[in-house]
């Protein structure tokens, strides 16, 4: 199939080009000129992305999420799929996310992966056995080249069993969170904190295991994925099985009649709006910057559906007792997260400050 597709390729190189495949994990395992391919590695990746692909299931499932598809990819032999990139540096010259330009670009040339259209990059950096360790972990979406993100990959001796929490011995040895959390990145999803009513510890793309311990005052091992972070994951093109088809421009969507309310007696304020765009909005989200939350990964974030005629409520359940704001934008059907239809993500939200005086909140 490949033979006859690529001599089609050679015959009529100006009329026919490759078509974009449906966006997926590009799982790349890169090592430097000076360091060999770990062992093992094939059997550690398959935990790995076993664990991770049950992660993100649990967590879509959790709230309400039933169609979608597991964005990795498999050998016929059931293997996760491994891009194997050789660097054309020794390890000393791979200091920060950058690697993922040489890495990203030598993978799509040894594998033909120019033309498949926006993927989603899982770089894994091995520069020895520990404690030899990539510092760096790092991801985003680029509309250019697709999501992509950057962790160290560790070769410890042990076997992830899919039952641990993140928080459990090996999966923190191996910085399991983080690799994810960066993956959540790449997906497009920004900081989002834990919240209590959820009994569920911390979140993915929450602070570390550290940090939340010493806020919470506790050994929390449970980590999970938030309400908001599966609507957006939901919409993403690698859990539709499709095409992504993001590009530089963003819809623009249109708010009216938004207002905030803080009923008598309640520690909650509502938000509520209409949204109208020519590219179908699917949930409104609500981020809750508190002025005593411990860090910006502790923001808590809500999540509300679209009716079809554009209204939206989202009740914000958890503020804490002090002044803060709240931010909305919006998840659109095909995965685009904006606010005002010129930048991506939270930045692009509407902001409105709120006040804490005597007990009540003045939004
Ligand atoms: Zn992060």
């Amino acid at each position: 199939m490949k033979t006859v597709m690529m001599a089609t390729l050679l015959s009529f190189p100006p009329l026919v080009a490759k078509a974009a495949e449906s966006c997926q994990v590009r799982l790349i395992l890169f090592t430097p000129t000076d360091v060999a391919v770990p062992d093992g590695y094939q059997q550690r990746i398959n935990q790995i992305v076993t664990y991770t692909e049950s992660f993100y299931q649990q967590g879509l499932k959790r709230w309400g999420h039933t169609k979608f598809v597991s964005p990795f990819r498999r050998t016929d032999a059931g293997d996760a799929e491994i891009l194997l990139v050789k660097g054309q540096h020794p390890k000393a010259h791979y200091k920060d996310a950058t690697v993922r330009h040489e890495a990203i670009a030598t993978a799509q040339t040894q594998y033909q992966l120019e033309d498949v259209g926006l993927q989603v990059w899982w770089i894994m950096v091995y520069i020895g056995d520990p404690p030899a360790r990539f510092r760096v972990f790092r991801g985003a979406f680029d509309p250019k080249s697709g999501g992509w993100s950057v962790c160290n990959y560790d070769s410890r001796q042990g076997e992830i069993d899919p039952r641990d929490e993140l928080g459990d011995e090996l999966p923190t040895a191996l910085t399991l969170k983080a690799m994810i959390h960066e993956l959540g990145h790449g997906f497009q999803l920004p900081h989002i904190g834990p919240q209590l009513k959820d009994e569920s510890g911390n979140s993915l793309m929450g602070p570390t295991h550290a940090s939340y311990r010493r806020v919470a005052g506790n050994r929390e091992k449970r980590v999970y994925l938030t309400e908001a972070a599966a609507a957006m994951l939901s919409t993403h093109p690698a859990f539709r099985g499709a095409v992504d088809t993001r590009g530089r421009t963003l819809p623009r969507p249109t708010v009216d009649d938004l207002t905030y309310s803080a009923p008598r007696g309640q520690q909650q304020m509502i938000v509520r709006g209409r949204v109208r765009c020519e590219v179908a909005p699917k949930f409104a989200l609500v981020a809750d910057l508190s002025e005593v939350q411990p860090g910006e990964y502790w923001t808590k974030t809500y999540a509300g559906d679209i009716a079809a005629d554009g209204t939206f409520e989202v009740t914000v359940t958890e503020p804490a007792p002090a002044d803060g704001k709240l931010i909305v934008w919006f998840v659109f059907a095909n995965g685009d997260h904006t606010g005002d239809g010129r930048q991506r993500g939270r930045r692009s939200g509407i902001e409105h400050k709120y006040r804490f005086v005597n007990g009540h909140f003045h939004p």
